[in-house]
Order: structure tokens, then C-alpha cells, then sequence
């Protein structure tokens, strides 16, 4: 007899779908070379499975849909956004709150009012956005995430804490009135999607309290950060995960947040704080560089649909179906000998391509290849997190060359069924069995900011 199980299911069932075509592997190569071997640079059209990004990617509910038609489109004081502050207080904590049209928005915000030149923000590992809205404000971003982040192979359950002697040096170097704020990413991104514990969080709010630094979460996967902290954290196993996002919040001082992740919306992010002063700041910014404050560069019916969101993301049997899924897909490529950044995280499956293609240099761009290599094989979309949006370092103008070269399969939510993950789990082992022939990149095209989005490549002879 079978051993007896209890699986989780997707708790929703399909009312709408949509179609998806395999080109074949002739098509799939003249993409990728139009493309300039740049996964961002694909037509959606040409691809079957797209893995590039949980941004704005998720299936919305019948309700949010539902919601949608309910959009008030006045240009002032719209009741969408009178929901949307009620929905951020009840859920984040937060008294005000500003939105905008992505979280980009709300970082070039927060960063233009807290920043001064010759600052330095220190930060649980950088994200590409976040780091340069706080370089173009004058600052310079220090890394003070723990050792064990940077080690893929490293199984620490919280990879995401902050190492509070790297705060406590960084205070000593520079003094603490030139960190005007630590930004905490929850679960975070770059090293794979980790989160953070409370007990790190306590720590690192008695230090920021000490020093008057304050505490900007960058809460853009802040829920799933709360639920690793249900299933793994001790004393919280009983906790909700509402009432486990409202404790994270309430140890910082305001957040910026990509509404596309977690809040599971297609478009939308926002700007909250406790301060009245900042918020007046924030308020008067906004006007500039979004719209005014009231929708910030989004329609009525998105802050309605992101309401919405924002109740579902926080149902257990969600988080439960949407961390699972991307489990099971980390547990399918490990099973075929493939190495991966460990523990799994909450949003994807990083490969290390750095140790895939062992043969490459690094400014052959391991992963840029074999992200390339993947759709080739199968049509299917993976991202690059390595050396080419590692970019370069400002002072000397060299690469990065970051410890992690990584690609990202990233799940979007309430999107792809099991069947989707076994095809990517066998289309990741037929790219690694053939690791041994695939040849590196160069790059032959490279913008000046985020140059993963646009940079181009091609094969080395
Ligand atoms: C996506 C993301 C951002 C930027 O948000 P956009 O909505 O893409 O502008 C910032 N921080 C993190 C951690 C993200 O994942």
C-alpha cells in the first residue's frame, strides 16, 4: 500500500485561461540571437513557459476582478485609494501612505527625503532598483546581510537576517548620523528569496532605536516573509500570518513596496511611514514624479484590485500552495544532481550557474549563458542574477563579479500548475547534462543604468 500523505492543493479552482505555444528549436534559437542572448529582450509570444519573473505576473481572483469594475476613476479622492489606506493600516500598520505606479517609484521617493550626499544606507543584501534610487540620491549602499546569505550552499534558515556587527561597524567607521535608515528587504530576492527572523528584527530595532537610525522595510515580499516565519520560527507556529506581518511592521518606520509580488496585482506599489513629517515630504514629491497623492500614477481600479490582493495574500492556504509550488519544483531539480541555492526561498529557484558552467570565467557570464541555453532547450524564460545585474562598480569601472552567479526561475502566483514545474525540472537536467559544450557570452551592447534589462551578447567562437 502507498504510504499515507496529506498534499496541499492550489485552493482556488481555473475559470479563465490562457493559450501557450511551443516554438520549435529553430525558432527558439533565431529568438534568443535576435534577442542578443538577453532573456528581457524575448517576445513573450516566442516563449512557453515564462519563469523571468513573479513582477506583475499573477492571476488575479474573481473578487479583484470583480473589484476592478468597482474603480472609481476621480481624479481627487478617489474611494478606491480611502480603501487602499484603510487595507495597508489594517494588514501593514501603517498610519499614511502614498502610492505609486511601481515600487520603484516609492524608492525614488523615500530615497530623495532621507538621503543626503555622503550618506550610507546599509541593507539585508542590495536589490537593483532600490540600490540605485540610493546612489542617484547621494548615497552609497553598504551590504550588512549575514555571511551565510552569500554561501548558496549554506542551509541557514534565515538567510535573510541582518549581521548586527556589521551595523555596529559601519556606525564606528562613519558615525551613526550619516545612516539616516537600514533598508530590510523581507524574504530577500537576490539571495534567493530568505527571509529574515523576528528575533534578528528585535535585535536590529534595540540597535537602530540606540543609534537613531531608522528601519525602512522594503516590503515587497514581506508576507511570504512572514510565513517562513510561522512554519519555522519558534514560539510562532500558532500565530497568523496577519498577525505576524503587523509584528514585522511594527518594529519599522515605513516601508516602500512592489504591490506586484505579494499583493498580487499586475501594476501598482506604494510608499507608507509613521511620520508626519515625511509623510507631508512624501505627499509633495509624489505630485512630481507619479500623480497626485491620492492615486500616485495608478487608475482607481488597480488600488481597488490591490485591496484585494492584499486580503488574499495573507490566507494561510495561499502562502501554504505558494511556497509549496515552488518547493516542489526545488526538490525536482535537486533530484536530477543540479545545484541550487539551499534553502529553497519563497518566490524561485536560483541555479548556481557560476558552479554549472565551472569552465567559464565569470566575464563570460555563466549565468547570462545559461539562461540563454534554457530557453533554447525548451522555450522556457529564466532570468540572469549575476555579473551582468551585478553591474559595475562605480569608483573603479570593472564588474562586480558578485559571489552569487546566479539564474532565477521565478514562479509567478496562481499562474502555473505541477505539470508546468516537472517540464522545467526536466528541461533544467537536459541543459546540465549538456553543460560541458556550452560556450560563454560577450557583451556587445551594455546601457548605462540596470544594464541587465537592455545590455546585449553574443556566442564566443
Ligand atoms: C521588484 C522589486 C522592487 C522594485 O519594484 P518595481 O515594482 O519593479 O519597481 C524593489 N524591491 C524588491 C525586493 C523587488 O523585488
Amino acid at each position: 500500500m502507498k504510504k499515507k500523505k496529506r498534499s496541499w492543493a492550489e485552493p482556488y479552482k481555473i475559470k479563465t485561461v490562457e493559450l501557450i505555444e511551443m516554438k520549435d528549436l529553430k525558432e527558439r534559437e533565431e529568438a534568443i540571437v535576435e534577442a542578443g542572448f538577453n532573456t528581457f529582450l524575448l517576445k513573450s509570444k516566442d516563449v512557453y513557459i515564462d519563469l523571468l519573473t513573479d513582477s506583475g505576473t499573477s492571476a488575479m481572483s474573481d473578487l479583484q476582478w470583480a473589484a476592478m469594475m468597482r474603480g472609481d476613476e476621480s481624479y481627487a479622492g478617489s474611494k478606491n485609494f480611502y480603501e487602499l489606506e484603510d487595507t495597508v493600516k489594517k494588514f501593514y500598520g501603517y498610519k499614511h501612505l502614498v502610492p505609486t505606479h511601481q515600487g520603484r517609484g516609492a524608492e525614488n521617493i523615500m530615497s530623495q527625503i532621507l538621503i543626503k550626499k555622503g550618506d550610507f544606507i546599509p541593507g539585508n543584501m542590495y536589490f537593483t532598483t532600490t540600490r540605485l534610487h540610493q546612489e542617484m540620491a547621494g548615497g552609497q549602499f553598504i551590504d550588512v546581510i549575514v555571511d551565510e546569505a552569500h554561501d548558496p550552499e549554506n542551509t541557514f534558515p534565515f538567510k535573510g537576517n541582518v549581521d548586527i556587527e556589521k551595523m555596529q561597524e559601519l556606525v564606528d567607521r562613519v558615525g551613526a548620523d550619516r545612516v539616516p535608515y537600514i533598508s530590510l528587504e523581507g524574504n530577500v530576492n537576490m539571495a534567493g528569496g530568505q527571509p529574515f527572523s523576528i528575533a534578528n528584527l528585535k535585535e536590529l530595532h534595540a540597535f537602530c532605536k540606540k543609534h537613531n537610525i531608522l528601519i525602512m522595510l522594503d516590503a515587497t515580499r514581506t508576507v511570504e516573509n512572514a510565513y517562513f516565519i510561522k512554519i519555522q520560527e519558534k514560539g510562532y507556529e500558532d500565530k497568523s500570518i496577519e498577525e505576524i506581518l503587523l509584528e514585522i511592521c511594527s518594529y519599522t518606520d515605513g516601508c516602500t513596496i512592489s504591490a506586484k509580488k505579494d499583493c498580487l496585482v499586475n501594476i501598482g506599489g506604494f510608499f507608507a511611514c509613521n511620520d508626519d513629517e515625511i509623510y507631508r515630504r512624501a505627499q509633495n514629491l509624489v505630485v512630481i514624479y507619479e500623480g497626485l497623492h491620492t492615486y500616485g500614477g495608478l487608475a482607481g481600479r488597480d488600488m481597488a484590485a490591490m485591496a484585494q490582493g492584499i486580503r488574499e495574500s495573507v490566507m494561510f492556504e495561499h502562502q501554504q500552495a505558494r511556497v509549496g509550488q515552488v518547493k516542489y519544483l526545488g526538490e525536482q531539480i535537486r533530484d536530477y544532481g543540479v545545484p541550487i541555492v539551499e534553502p529553497v526561498g519563497s518566490h524561485a529557484i536560483f541555479l548556481n550557474a557560476g558552479k554549472i558552467l565551472s569552465h567559464l570565467d565569470q566575464d563570460e557570464y555563466p549565468a547570462q549563458t545559461l539562461s540563454a541555453e534554457l530557453y533554447i532547450e525548451n522555450g522556457i524564460r529564466s532570468m540572469e542574477r549575476g555579473n551582468v545585474s551585478a553591474g559595475r562598480d562605480p569608483g573603479t569601472g570593472q564588474n562586480r563579479r558578485p559571489k552569487l552567479e546566479l539564474i532565477r526561475l521565478t514562479i509567478p502566483r496562481r499562474v502555473y500548475t505541477q505539470a508546468h514545474m516537472d517540464v522545467v525540472a526536466e528541461s533544467v537536467a537536459a541543459v546540465y547534462e549538456r553543460r560541458k559544450n556550452i560556450k560563454g557570452l560577450e557583451m556587445t551592447y551594455e546601457p548605462e543604468y540596470l544594464r541587465f534589462f537592455q545590455s546585449r551578447f553574443k556566442r564566443k567562437k
